[in-house]
């Protein structure tokens, strides 16, 4: 039996046929990266490919000088005789899924994903597969996202209610696209925002892409006597822990993350409110997405992928675990979900 097309190796997920590595987690001669999280886009490879529109934002996470060449979604790049395009994976900005075609079988790698609306990334589009490798961060029956306006409706709503009692809201979120995310739903006529250092250099990558985001204000070290009541900080969660988060008098603090689905979770956060907000396919979505694109085999990869695993299989889908090395801390995955 010939080699499959895709498989892991002691570095990442490998093309043997085209010799390249997608999102590995060391260094590689060759790397295909799906997005600028700093779980999939790693330092040290000799050479990346990646979309067109991630270029900024691998540039602010890899360095200046990496070899980079950027291709358009839908182009088809052939590394090796074997074709390989990326497609909007609707995650962050610039996030793709990686299509690679050799002998007329067809692979896809998703990347992390989500296919709810989200005005600051090009939406997820399904492509048709014979095997689907797929994340499955938020695997379980449990989590089903509510609709994105209601969401933005809770945060608003909150934000209003501090302005009123003279606080400042603080809204932790991931500095490259849910912090973003968080911008473009909220309801600038209620008071002035502001951003810490990290989400304001993101943000400006993205205003410099044409994404239409509310003004911000970068609140800075260096003024600590600027009066910040009513109005919105957005911070990475980080900042929670750190002195920067002082100069804010009488705050509330929320959280914006798939997993603020799970009491429990938010209990440890110990921020006042949390919000169900995540760049990740919810359990309907991910059967939905599987069931789109054909795939007669399905990898699981991230997450709780025995138990999808198991589902699938009881489904009568061909499913198995991608073994992967490779374990993300809790943190990490929370913040960024
Ligand atoms: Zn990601
Ligand atoms: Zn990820």
């Amino acid at each position: 039996m010939p080699n499959p097309l895709l498989q892991t190796d002691d570095r990442g997920i490998y093309c043997a046929a085209g010799d390249f590595h997608i999102d590995p987690w060391k260094p590689v001669p060759r790397a295909v990266v799906t997005h600028a999280h700093s779980d999939h886009a790693r330092p040290g490879s000799q050479a990346y490919l990646a979309s067109r529109t991630s270029e900024p934002f691998l540039r602010k996470r890899l360095g200046k000088s990496i070899s980079l060449q950027t291709a358009d979604f839908g182009e088809t790049v052939t590394l090796n005789g074997v074709r390989v395009s990326l497609h909007p994976a609707g995650h962050i900005r610039g996030s793709a899924q990686v299509r690679v075609e050799h002998n007329g079988e067809v692979w896809v790698v998703t990347g992390d994903y989500k296919v709810r609306p989200d005005p600051t990334c090009t939406p997820f589009e399904l492509v048709p597969c014979d095997v689907l490798i797929t994340e499955c961060t938020f695997g379980l029956p449990v989590y089903r996202w509510p609709e994105p306006e209601d969401v933005a409706k809770e945060i608003n709503d909150w934000w209003r209610q501090n302005a009123s009692e003279g606080r400042t809201s603080i809204m932790f979120a991931y500095a490259l696209g849910k912090a973003q995310r968080v911008l473009a739903l909220l309801d600038d006529s209620i008071g002035p925002i502001y951003t810490h250092g990290a989400v304001q250099q993101m943000t400006q990558s993205y205003r410099e892409a044409g994404v239409k985001l509310p003004a911000t204000t970068y609140a800075t070290g260096k003024d600590t006597s600027h009066d910040y009541t009513g109005g919105m900080v957005i911070a990475p969660t980080s900042a929670g822990r750190s002195n920067w988060i002082r100069r804010f008098s009488s705050p509330s603090t929320g959280f914006a993350s798939g997993w603020m689905m799970l009491r429990g979770t938010r209990r440890r956060r110990a921020g006042d409110r949390g919000f169900v907000l995540s760049d990740h396919v919810d359990w309907p979505a991910l059967m939905d997405v599987i069931d789109g694109t054909g795939a007669e085999r399905v990898l699981l990869t991230h997450g709780d992928t025995a138990i999808v695993t198991r589902w699938l299989r009881e489904q009568g889908i061909d499913a198995r675990d991608l073994e992967t090395p490779f374990a993300r801390q809790e943190e990490d995955v929370a913040e960024e979900a």
